[in-house]
């Protein structure tokens, strides 16, 4: 299974990476350095035995004397031995264990014993008077070690404390420089949710992410730009065309009382008309809409009663829905009084209540509720009708959106989006759920005492 990592995740573990490298690379440096600065300090220390003790033997009488004037750093072992074999001087009783050592003059040689390491000088054969000696110097590397054991427990302890506040303070650094990216997210998905009218705030300083705000914000200007003048256009539009539609209703009518009309020709202003008083509904739904959609629409928030609002709609929609022999079952509980819109609330119950009769199944019912609790308000307009698919189903608030135009000439196809800009600019909600072939329910939520806020873009 593949992990994705998240962007934080991926900064912090680089951030870990990169200090614990660095901190690896900083030991082992640090451990070289002081590991050849020691071996070359007691190899200095060596040295200078060697030249001290060579200065200290003199020949007299035709003998050699070793004269222990300046002893030797301590801890420093020693011999001098004369050509012919014998031993002059030596300290250091372990001296004669390096024996086994081959003697490399000028040269130093790593040495066990006791289970420590030594280093080992060796003299050249050097002239004294007209004698030949040879020196041997002895040191332990034991301060040498301890000093590095302590560099490898300090190295072998810090590495995980290193890594643990790496990964702790690369987590904190990331968190902080995801801070903007994260209110740019947050910003950006509540505009998604509808309101290009809002920014996302730009950070003083002039950084990448100030940038990147700086050219949301324009690209939302032109967006919010190229929408009004969309809906100004379609509300212009809507608004010009409501004369030439009421002229051409007002002239098929006035044919319509005009006997010397064949039947065939009747019937075609007939079809005239009824495309007329569609396309009028549509016209008009349309500027509601775009109005809405503009903040321009004059929305008067009162208290309302939805009792007397569905009694209305029901004595509308009665002969409608008995045309179809459709039965309405409304029931609401008493006194339901919510801060709304009046004539929008009507229109609201209006739009779902008509759509259940219009899809509804002859002989069938349509069932109206409305509820209420401490702050909310429930509405639900259920049917038994003919259903919408799941394929239909996302995309029927959408504007224009029909399913089923060949059944139904009458529908524009705004209904539903005009019942959700209404449910929005009171702060509510509306969802629908259908089963194809079994009915449809919507459901309306809204705030008792009126949207928080009205939104109304
Ligand atoms: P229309 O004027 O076409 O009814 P709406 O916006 O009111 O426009 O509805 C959009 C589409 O949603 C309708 O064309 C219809 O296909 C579907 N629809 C709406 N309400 C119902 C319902 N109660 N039952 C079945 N389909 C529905």
């Amino acid at each position: 299974m593949k992990h994705k990592l998240t962007l934080r995740s991926k900064m912090t573990l680089w951030f870990t990476i990169s200090v614990v490298a660095i901190t690896l690379l900083f030991f082992g440096v640090l451990f070289f350095i002081t590991q050849t600065r020691l071996t070359e300090m007691l190899e200095d220390d060596l040295s200078l035995a060697l030249s001290q003790l060579s200065s200290q033997v003199e020949h007299k009488n035709g003998q050699l004397y070793f004269e222990d004037e300046t002893p030797v750093k301590s801890g420093i072992m020693y011999y001098i031995m004369e050509e012919n074999g014998s031993e002059l001087t030596s300290h250091g009783e372990d001296i004669a264990a390096f024996d086994a050592y081959p003697v490399q003059a000028e040269t130093f040689t790593h040495a066990q014993y006791a289970g420590e390491s030594w280093l080992l000088l060796d003299s050249s054969f050097i002239t004294v008077g007209d004698e030949n000696i040879r020196i041997r110097v002895a040191a332990s590397s034991r301060q040498i070690q301890q000093t590095l054991h302590i560099f490898w427990l300090i190295f072998l302890l810090g590495v995980p404390f290193m890594t643990a506040l790496a990964a702790f303070v690369g987590s904190l650094l990331a968190k902080q420089s995801l801070k903007p990216i994260q209110q740019i997210i947050r910003c950006a998905n509540e505009i998604t949710a509808g309101d290009l009218s809002r920014r996302i705030p730009e950070s003083s300083n002039k950084n990448e992410l100030g940038a990147l705000a700086n050219t949301l914000n324009h690209m939302l200007a032109s967006l919010e730009d190229s929408f009004r003048r969309e809906r100004r256009f379609t509300s212009d539009a809507s608004h010009e065309l409501r004369t030439p539609v009421a002229v051409i209703t007002a002239y098929a009518e006035s044919l319509l009382t005009d006997d010397s009309l064949s039947k065939e020709e009747h019937s075609k202003v007939e079809t005239i008309l009824n495309e007329c008083s569609r396309m009028q509904r549509m016209v008009s739904q349309m500027l509601t809409l775009t109005r809405g959609q503009e903040g321009r629409y004059p929305v008067l928030m009162e208290k309302v009663c939805l009792n007397d609002v569905l009694d209305g709609v029901q004595a509308v929609l009665e002969p409608i829905a008995a045309e179809s022999s459709i039965t309405l079952h409304f029931a609401a509980a008493p006194a339901i009084v919510l801060s709304a819109d009046q004539s929008l609330l009507t229109q609201l119950v209006l739009n779902l209540t008509e759509n259940a009769i219009k899809y509804g199944k002859t002989g069938g019912d349509v069932w109206v509720n409305a509820a209420q609790t401490d702050d909310t308000i429930l509405l639900t307009v259920h049917d038994n009708g003919i259903g919408i698919s799941a394929e239909n189903l996302p995309h029927i608030f959408e504007r224009f959106f029909r399913a089923d135009t060949a059944r139904d000439r009458s529908g524009t196809g705004l209904g539903l989006s005009i019942a959700q800009w209404i449910t929005s600019i009171h702060g509510g909600t509306i969802q629908a759920e259908s089963q194809l072939g079994h009915g449809t329910t919507f459901t309306v939520t809204l705030p008792k005492h009126g949207a928080s806020f009205v939104h109304v873009k």
